[in-house]
């Protein structure tokens, strides 16, 4: 059986040998493999940020500034603290010349460097060098103590390279047989390998380039032909979306070169996949793996990732970029122009990171660096400056602040539709697309954006390939009245509910009631919601909670009004716009005058979001529900029947012969069904406002002046100047109501107050009906609501039960809300 030289290479970056927490687990997973008697060698970079203390301490020197040497004191500190915790006082010192004579030797560079006040590629090649050698050095010593069959090695010695410094390419034909004939001499010892550092023919020192001991390992391992590579880093792997900004991002499990090398072209953070190019060459497995997490499985890089269960493999993303367009009649069909404008920029070292020409040929455009969008702008000019005269080219420009998105997967050569979802969840949530592009490979779609919506566009992108089981709404709720409560309390019992079976996530991300107001991004905590909007809140000012609200961008906002406010609607519009949902049982808004209705309606409808008020009418019967249902489904309308408010229902229901309308008044009073003056009940406003509603629902243009409302109580009642003197003058007229319901009952008639919408009018009063009528059997406050229509021509569609109370409003919210989950995102 063929048997490794050695069977796998560990690497442990920068973080990982940067601390006394991060080495004291380095050592743990070095000495598992040593007691499982894995044949291994291991690369260390230098401790984390030293690369970059040395490269600025040359410089300073290079400009005399190095009078004071806290750098290298720094750095000198960090090692010595490391031996101080891991190495027993009686071998400190030791192990402390050891550093010291390395330290010493870097000092003696950077006064070299100070004195020829220049530092030549070669030299600083030489200064780096010392990171490695010393947290090298520095782990040998510790394992070493420890009793380990341990040996420095410096690549130096084995990793040949030519002499391009800064970024030298290795010399395989003489790197591998050193390395092989190394190992087979000391097969038997573990060896400590310094990352990034080689040398050249001349024996002088060099660097593999920036991140270079990912370099080092995949030399070393394509090498000795091992089984794996263990990349040790400070994450969980290879993850599906930077963790940073989006908050659900978890780790591939698996994920192929051609995937790896993708994700990692837009702003690789963990690995940098072209530097493990030799490994993958030799089809040797990486294994990404976190050192502070050293139990987790991280992620495995191979020729093939193992069947996921999602389309896409991962989402990264270039925060910063700017967009050069190109246009002009005289590109189409010539090739030139291309031609030319890539090899201007290849000249130029403008490094292009994606490209996007429309098929008309007439624009081409391409993104940069912002950086160099000035000196881009400046070439193009001067080299299309004859194109740019005769009229061919008709200007060039330069957009800034943008972000680009690129999804990645090989499961999208397999699947239809990827970039349809795409497109679809962007526009959705309001975010425009600049420009797209994607690789023939159909390995990757990108898409530019405007910086301001990376964040929200990542989440939803997210949201929509990875957790199309669990969608999250953030919601802003204003109004901690009954409604506002109950909808929270209600939110709480159906938390576990709407994950497992609706794959819904409520967040609460903002409150405010007419006090305090509250947002908190990564969510309120709904047990304590109200708590912290007292103790945390600040001072309502809905100005501010709205332009925060829009400010945070989050993706499937819903705003929720849950208050009686008059002054909240006027939000409405400009939520919208900013792709906001809105739900709310508040009628202020759509029975306010028609035009704002209708353009409430269509702002929404054409921001593609939607206005929810199912609770405007009837509370939480599903009245509006039914009726957009009906109207969508080609239904017409004929009559509209209702009794609307639950106190004039109940008022009417208990109204029968031998009790006096006063009576039954005081009781619904008693019982908090009225307002503390009743006369509002009684005046009929808010059926008014629920019926106006209705109308325009089912496409009529009125305005509340054209309603008709018979009044209930004489004209004495109501200019009566205070509660009770309207209630002693309803007394007096005890006759009047007496007379009204007597009569009725005489025709075996009840009493109702019904809202009416016939024939494009709308009438309400005091109505005598038959035992035929719908209306005639009622119960407590019940609403009720009949349609006759086309359809529900003979007998009409009638929706009864309780209309009032805060349970039922609450929950007609929450319905509204919940409809939301499966429109959005
Ligand atoms: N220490 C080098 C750097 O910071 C090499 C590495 O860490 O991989 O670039
Ligand atoms: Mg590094």
């Amino acid at each position: 059986m063929f048997s490794y030289l050695m069977e796998k290479i560990l690497k442990f970056g920068g973080t990982s040998c940067g601390s006394i927490v991060s080495i004291q687990s380095v050592i743990s997973i070095i000495e598992s493999n040593f007691k499982a008697q894995t044949k291994f060698a291991v690369v260390f970079s230098a401790m984390s940020g030293v690369t970059n203390q040395l490269l600025e301490a040359g410089n300073l020197a290079s400009k005399r500034k190095n009078t004071d040497n806290s750098i290298i004191e720094d750095i000198e500190n960090r090692h010595f603290e490391i031996i101080k915790h891991f190495i027993p006082v009686t071998g400190q010192s030791q192990v402390i010349a050891q550093i010291r004579t390395l330290i010493n030797e870097l000092r003696d560079v950077l006064k070299g460097i100070s004195l020829i006040k220049e530092i030549s590629p070669k030299t600083s090649d030489l200064l780096v060098s010392f990171g490695e050698r010393l947290s090298t050095q520095l782990i040998f010593s510790v394992l070493a103590q420890k009793g380990l069959p341990v040996l420095y090695v410096d690549a130096r010695n084995l990793i040949k390279t030519n002499r391009n410094f800064g970024k030298s390419e290795v010399n395989f034909s003489e790197t591998n047989p050193l390395i092989q004939q190394y190992f087979n001499e000391n097969a038997h010892k573990i060896c400590l390998i310094t990352g990034f550092i080689g040398s050249n023919a001349d024996g002088d020192t060099t660097t593999l380039g920036r991140g270079g001991s990912d370099y080092t390992a995949s030399v070393f391992g394509s090498a000795l032909n091992v089984q794996e590579i263990e990349i040790w880093t400070d994450v969980d792997g290879m993850m599906t979306a930077d963790p940073r900004k989006v908050f659900a991002a978890f780790t591939i499990p698996s994920i192929s070169y051609a995937e790896a090398m993708e994700l990692t072209h837009f702003g690789a953070k963990v690995i940098y996949p072209p530097s493990l190019q030799p490994a993958f060459a030799k089809n040797i497995p990486i294994r990404v793996l976190n050192t502070f997490n050293s139990s987790f499985k991280g992620t495995i890089i191979s020729r093939e990732s193992t069947l996921s269960p999602y389309i896409i493999t991962g989402i990264s993303s270039i925060d910063h970029l700017s967009l050069v367009n190109l246009q002009g009649s005289g590109m189409i069909g010539v090739a030139g122009v291309s031609a030319k404008l890539f090899t201007v920029l290849a000249r130029e070292k403008i490094s292009v990171i994606l490209i996007s020409q429309a098929s008309s040929e007439h624009s081409i455009c391409f993104a940069i660096e912002p950086q160099v969008s000035e000196k881009v702008k400046e070439i193009l000019y001067r080299e299309f400056s004859a194109e740019i005269e005769s009229g061919d080219l008709e200007g060039i420009d330069i957009q800034n602040d943008l972000s680009v998105i690129a999804v990645v997967g090989e499961g999208m050569r397999k699947h239809t539709g990827v970039s349809g979802k795409l497109f679809s969840v962007l526009g959705k949530n309001g975010i425009n697309i600049v420009a797209t592009a994607q690789g023939s490979s159909e390995l990757n779609i990108s898409v530019v954006i405007e910086q301001k919506d990376l964040s929200k566009a990542l989440n939803v992108i997210h949201e929509t390939f990875f957790f199309s089981q669990l969608k999250t709404l953030h919601l802003f709720l204003v109004g901690t009245g009954l409604i506002g409560k109950t909808l929270l309390a209600q939110l709480i019992g159906q938390e576990r509910y709407l994950a497992k079976y609706k794959g819904l996530k409520i967040k609460l991300v903002g409150l405010a009631n007419s006090r305090k107001q509250y947002i908190h991004e990564a969510g309120i905590d709904l047990k304590n919601a109200i708590e912290w909007l007292d103790s945390k809140g600040s001072t309502n000012d809905l100005n501010s909670f709205v332009s925060d609200l829009k400010q945070l961008n989050l993706p499937n906002s819903i705003f929720a009004d849950c208050t009686a406010s008059k002054d909240i609607y006027q939000f409405y519009l400009g939520l919208f716009h900013a792709n906001v949902s809105v739900v709310t049982p508040n009628k202020v808004a759509n029975s306010g005058p028609y035009e704002l209705y209708a353009e409430l309606h269509q702002t929404a409808l054409a921001k593609g979001v939607k206005f929810l008020y199912e609770t405007n009418v009837g509370a939480g019967l599903p009245v509006i529900n039914t009726l957009q249902g009906l109207i969508s489904s080609g239904d017409r309308f004929e009559k509209i029947e209702g009794i609307l408010s639950g106190t004039l229902s109940y008022l009417f229901n208990s109204f029968v012969p031998g009790k006096s309308f006063a009576e039954v008044l005081m009781e619904a009073k008693k019982k908090g069904y009225t307002e503390p003056d009743p006369r509002e009940d009684l005046s009929g406003m808010d059926v008014a406002r629920k019926i106006l509603i209705l109308s325009r629902e089912i496409g009529l243009k009125l305005e509340f002046s054209d309603i008709t409302i018979s009044p209930i109580i004489p004209r004495s009642c109501e200019m009566a100047p205070t509660v009770d003197a309207f209630f002693d003058e309803l007394e007096n007229q005890n006759a009047y109501f007496e007379d009204l319901v007597n009569r009725a009952h005489a025709h075996g008639h009840v009493l109702r107050y019904i809202a009416t919408l016939e024939d494009q009018k709308i009438t309400i009063g005091l109505k005598e009906i038959d035992s035929s009528h719908p209306f005639y059997q009622m119960d407590g406050a019940d609403n009720v609501i009949a349609f006759t229509t086309k359809r529900y021509h003979d007998r009409p569609l009638v929706i009864k039960g309780p209309g009032a109370g805060a349970e039922v409003t609450a929950s007609g919210v929450f319905a509204d809300i919940v409809s939301l989950g499966s429109y959005l995102g």
